[in-house]
């Protein structure tokens, strides 16, 4: 998977691919669906929600430029799989999911995977979490209408906030960096995400 899918399509960063390396992703997947966990696609966790594609994963990951030792907000727990990348590489991640089912599914895995630097937040991502901002990185695995303004507050200066914005079915990945204050935006590849639902996302 990392050799044919990232590496080959252009992902750079050596402590992505590490991560990706490291972290079991059959472990993360329905049972049944295991023949596949590591094929080229998103697939369903129960919920109605998927576990996003390696690939896309690993974009996201890498457009956030970690050094290490960074404090991350992920907002969408999902299976917990990119929680798993992002706790690989940095020092605390804090990941928010509006399913209580789905929260307790990836903290039960990550408990037993042994990941001990990862908080689950059961609420509305879109609020953020204040309690623990400001974030070096910020990162929605989930699609946003626009760019929710509590996680732009609670980014740190000259930190990363990556997210897919546009229509509820069909987005663009998006970059938002905070410099002196205010939201700098870039736009990088298409994508498609289940759909942000919250107060500052899409109505339910
Ligand atoms: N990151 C996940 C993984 O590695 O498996 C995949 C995330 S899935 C594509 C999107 C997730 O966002 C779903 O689990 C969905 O329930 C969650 N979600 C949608 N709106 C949310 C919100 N307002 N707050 C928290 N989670 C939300």
């Amino acid at each position: 998977m990392v050799e044919s899918q990232l590496v080959s399509r252009g992902i750079k960063d050596e402590k992505v691919l590490e991560a990706f390396r490291k972290v079991p992703r059959h472990e993360f997947v329905p049972e049944n669906m295991r023949y596949a966990a590591y094929d080229d696609g998103a697939l369903p966790i129960g919920s109605g929600q998927t576990i996003s594609q390696p690939y896309m994963v690993a974009v996201m990951t890498e457009l956030l430029k970690l050094k290490g030792g960074e404090k991350v907000l992920e907002v969408g727990t999902g299976s917990g799989y990119q929680a798993a990348i992002l706790a690989e590489i940095c020092r605390k991640v804090i990941t928010i999911e509006r399913f209580q089912a789905l929260s307790d599914g990836a903290k039960n895995i990550l408990d037993r995977l042994g990941y001990d630097n990862i908080e689950f937040i059961v609420s509305d991502g879109t609020e953020g979490y204040a309690e623990e901002t400001p974030y070096d990185a910020i990162i929605v695995t989930a699609g946003c209408p626009d760019i929710p303004q509590p996680l732009a507050d609670q980014l740190a200066e000259g930190s990363h906030l990556v997210l897919p914005v546009g229509e509820r079915y069909l987005q663009t990945l998006t970059v938002a960096t905070k410099e002196k204050g205010k939201l700098k935006i870039e736009k990088s590849i298409g994508c498609v995400f289940v759909p942000l639902v919250g107060k500052y996302g899409w109505p339910g």
